[in-house]
């Protein structure tokens, strides 16, 4: 039997998704080649990535909204440089939660200048900023939905005029939201949808317009919406894995569901670290995320026993992140429930144990 995986990302995928993806390398389609082995312009692949795309937008509601959607490469770390280079002509506002909201600013200043309308850094990011204020001028805000390392995730979004750009990297198709209130959503595959080697990409069409420099072909947005995804080879396997992810989805309910089931793993989890002694939660609980929980033991002796006892369990990928210490449950879609109750059921034992 598989293991109860808890990783932050990559990350689960569901049985059958793997189960097909597995297949498919052998023999695609029963035509006795593997996916991997034909052309990316073959009709057989050329139908992977149209309902791929389709799929997105579809989850999404943004389907014949003006939207694109794209599978590109680089991860979402190239975005971070992509979003700026294509659309920080002067000026951008960008909200600070965590590693990648910082890496992401980072990058856009080497382009123009970077107001950072709020940061949550002075408490190592355990909260989201919610009083600020986007000035008018700015090309573009940009935040991040979900902070994957910390464990909090954006309840809400600023009401503003200008574009909204959001890396949904760690919670993208996992909770229903107004998507059409973004011009650019990127999300790399690994942690909601897929194998790590793709990043989807959501465009308002409109939002094109704005590109604001001469940008090199592989990095304009405009060279992979005006060639289908398909300017040069797409990374076909982890496209594939995201198509069947997409359609699994879609089969369970589509964003509607899954965000009821991902309510009650979160909910199953945080009530049992707030009930038991000897845990205690991270973050500030308003800002707790549905996808990454973190948590700590109070008392650090006891700390080699419940990671034996969890690892007993058969629970993979429990540690925190290096930067925040303590334990991260990660409960992506794929997660079933009684995953999370393995878990809790462990967090009881230790407490009666003790
Ligand atoms: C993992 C992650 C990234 C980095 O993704 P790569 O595909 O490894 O570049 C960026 N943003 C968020 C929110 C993430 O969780």
């Amino acid at each position: 039997m598989k293991k109860h995986n808890f990783s932050a990302g990559p990350c689960i995928l569901p049985e059958s998704v793997l189960q097909k993806a597995s297949e498919a390398v052998v023999n695609f389609n029963n035509d006795d080649l593997s996916l991997i082995e034909i052309s990316h312009r073959s009709q057989p692949f050329v139908d992977v990535i149209e309902k791929a795309r389709a799929l997105a937008l579809e989850h999404l509601n943004l389907q014949d909204k003006g939207y694109t959607a794209l599978f590109l490469q680089g991860g979402a770390s190239s975005q971070f440089l992509m979003t700026a280079y294509n659309f920080l002509d002067k000026k951008a506002a960008y909200l600070n939660t965590g590693t990648w909201s910082s890496k992401a600013i980072k990058e856009a200043k080497l382009f123009g200048e970077l107001v950072e309308v709020a940061s949550s850094e002075d408490k190592n990011f355990t909260y989201i900023p919610k009083d600020y204020t986007i000035p008018s001028d700015v090309d573009y805000f940009h935040c991040t939905s979900n902070n994957t390392i910390y464990g909090t995730q954006m309840k809400s979004f600023p009401e503003t005029d200008v574009p909204v750009i959001c890396d949904m990297s760690s919670d993208i198709f996992s909770r229903q939201l107004d998507f059409s209130k973004f011009d650019l959503i990127y999300a790399g595959a690994q942690k909601n949808m897929g194998p790590a080697g793709t990043t989807l990409v959501v465009i308002k069409d409109e939002f094109l317009d704005k590109i604001c420099r001469e940008v090199p072909s592989m990095l304009n947005y405009k060279t992979h919406t005006s060639k289908d995804s398909m300017f040069n080879t797409p990374p076909v396997f982890p496209v594939y894995v995201s198509m069947l992810t997409l359609e699994w989805l879609k089969d369970l309910g589509g964003i509607d569901f899954i965000e009821g089931v991902n309510q009650k793993k979160a909910d199953l989890l945080y009530a049992e670290i707030d009930r038991n002694p000897l845990f205690k939660g991270i973050v500030n609980p308003e800002d707790r995320s549905i996808m990454n929980a973190t948590f700590e033991i109070e008392n650090s002796e006891l700390k080699n026993r419940f990671d034996e006892m969890w690892k007993e369990a058969r629970i993979n990928g429990l540690a925190g992140h290096r930067s925040v210490g303590g334990y991260r449950a990660s409960m992506y879609n794929a997660l079933p429930l009684y995953s999370v109750q393995a878990l809790v059921d462990v967090m009881k034992e230790l407490e009666r144990k003790a």
